[in-house]
């Protein structure tokens, strides 16, 4: 078997002519980046769980995305973080949501996975596990950015009951397949621009924004949580292969149909057990890398490029 991974910074109206240079710039540097960790796992033989926990973290420290530092804001002006990650080899599974101090919470979620008997934290619950394991905790403010403020004061301005998921996506995610054929995913998010009332999106819900099974495929979304939930869209695009006999390309394009039948838009990025890897969105951009065995290593974000 040979190693592949496949990254995703986000979907959303990431457009030639929108995007200044210096922010296109630093998305780009920020996917080879988090390209680079996770390739250098599976290049050594290392597990795809680590490979894509590895990607993720570098996503999560980098303000370019909506992830950690650089989430986006509630309407509060407070970082609530999301994140779930998911092992192919035994769908053993670990996502955390709501989470406020932990630096890293996809790496929380694994420790959700790995040293608890649960799958699903939220809130303060999921600060106090997160301090007893250990884990780097930061202050909240850590995770706000200028930008991510003035996104969040725009919003307000314009329509505070808009559902901004079009206007700045970033949520971030990895799937991967390692040397040994296993599987594994995660996504990480600090949800959409303005959320309120604990309002938690399709990223951190497994079988929604994320899904790892090592008979089918691991998938990782990204857009308009509230219509992936519906679809179940992660869950969706394994059954189709598992259960229907889709090949991975035309699983997605269905399953991101069915997303625009109920409202949404967005993207997906989807590791099959055997072949390629396939990403495709439903918005005019996705950020996005791509890494393997064969030397492959590029990263895009407009819709118009491979
Ligand atoms: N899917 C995320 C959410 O709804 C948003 C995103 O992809 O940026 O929370």
């Amino acid at each position: 078997m040979t190693w592949s991974l496949m990254i995703h910074g986000g979907a959303g109206r990431i457009e030639r002519g929108r995007t200044p240079p210096n922010v296109e710039a630093g998305t780009r540097a920020g996917l080879l980046a988090a390209l680079d960790a996770g390739a250098a796992v599976l290049a050594i033989g290392g597990a795809a769980l680590d490979a894509v926990e590895t990607a993720v973290r570098v996503l999560e420290d980098d303000p370019h995305f909506n992830a950690g530092r650089g989430a986006a804001l509630t309407r509060e002006g407070t970082a609530e973080l999301d994140a779930a990650v998911m092992d192919g080899r035994t769908r053993a599974a670990g996502a955390v949501a709501r989470v406020s101090y932990t630096r890293s919470p996809v790496a929380l979620a694994r420790a959700v996975m790995e040293r608890s008997r649960h799958v699903f934290l939220a809130g303060v619950g999921a600060d106090a596990f997160s301090r007893e394991q250990g884990l780097e905790q930061v202050e909240n403010v850590w995770f706000v950015t200028d930008a991510r403020r003035a996104n969040l004061a725009e919003l307000l301005a314009r329509n505070p009951d808009a559902y901004d998921v079009d206007m700045k996506y970033g949520t971030v995610g990895a799937v991967a397949r390692d040397a040994a054929g296993h599987l594994a995913a995660a996504t990480s998010t600090g949800g959409v621009t303005g959320k309120c009332w604990g309002r938690i999106g399709d990223s951190p819900v497994i079988g929604a924004g994320t899904w790892a099974d090592d008979r089918s495929c691991a998938v990782s979304c990204t857009g308009a949580g509230e219509f992936f939930l519906r679809a179940g869209v992660a869950h969706e695009i394994e059954a189709r292969l598992r259960l229907a006999g889709h090949v991975p390309a035309e699983a997605v394009a269905a399953v991101l149909e069915e997303v625009r039948a109920l409202g949404g838009t967005g993207g997906v990025i989807a590791m099959p057990a055997s072949g390629p890897p396939v990403w495709r969105f439903t918005t005019p951009g996705m950020s996005r890398g791509l890494a393997d065995a064969d030397g492959t290593r590029r990263v895009a974000l407009f819709g118009d490029e491979e």
